[in-house]
């Protein structure tokens, strides 16, 4: 047995045997881990918050062989106000959802996390509309996951783009008016997806645009990564 400490996020967490917990935790150091929560599901357990989605803290863990045991949990934060919206539990959820899909033992992204906190840092503590800032999250998880969008030029005939815009959902995509398949999109929604995803995480509340456009934007995103992960995102229906 060896004991481990880790920084990580609790992402999902699943009852156990009859007052157990298993908790699926992205961690800093290991990537996506699963430990067992002993006797959480008790009322008065100590570590009841560590079983909670969100649940930020540094993890003291027991490793026995591929098994991880909770031995304790330093809370950071448990962002404990997202359960106070439901459109924003949802959005956030969004988040948790997609590092969920990406993240397997062994793939260890910082950068991931990195952002992952960022973003709900942005929400809970900036006062950033948390459509805004969950936009900018897949926007960054896109690029990290190797599927950053090209605002520049057309993905078909290479030129840049002067008129018209298409978004291809087969594709992942813009092109221009002139090249075949892509569905249009407006003006703005293209400006908007080009500002945030030029604008630093800590720049966004410069942002100023209409709330519906950003959620317009937010839609294609998802249904970008839904393709590209070849996956339905279940957090928020697009
Ligand atoms: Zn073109």
């Amino acid at each position: 047995m060896e004991e481990i400490s880790v920084s990580g996020m609790v992402l999902k967490s699943i009852q156990y045997r009859e007052k157990d917990k298993l908790i699926h935790i992205f961690t800093v150091e290991l990537g996506l881990i699963t430990a067992i929560l002993k006797g959480v599901s008790n009322n008065n357990a100590k570590l009841k918050y560590a079983s909670q989605p969100f649940c930020f803290g540094k993890f003291e863990l027991v490793k026995n062989k591929e098994f991880f045991t909770v031995k304790n949990v330093e809370l950071i934060d448990s962002f404990f106000d997202v359960t106070q919206d439901y459109n924003v539990f949802a959005l956030c959820n969004s988040m948790l959802e997609v590092c969920h899909i990406i993240l397997k033992p062994g793939i260890i992204s910082e950068e991931l996390f990195l952002i992952l906190i960022k973003s709900l840092d942005n929400i809970f503590y900036k006062n950033i509309p948390a459509n805004l800032a969950v936009l900018k999250f897949h926007l960054e998880f896109l690029r990290l996951i190797g599927y950053q969008l090209n605002f520049d030029s057309c993905d078909s005939c290479g030129l840049k783009f002067v008129g018209d815009i298409k978004f291809n959902f087969d594709t992942g995509t813009f092109r221009c008016a002139n090249c075949s398949n892509g569905k249009l999109i407006s003006k703005l929604e293209f400006t908007v997806l080009k500002n945030i995803s030029s604008t630093p995480f800590d720049r966004l509340h410069t942002i100023k645009f209409n709330s519906d456009c950003i959620d317009a934007c937010l839609n294609l995103i998802l249904k970008n990564i839904s393709f590209r992960l070849n996956t339905k995102i279940k957090s928020i229906n697009v």
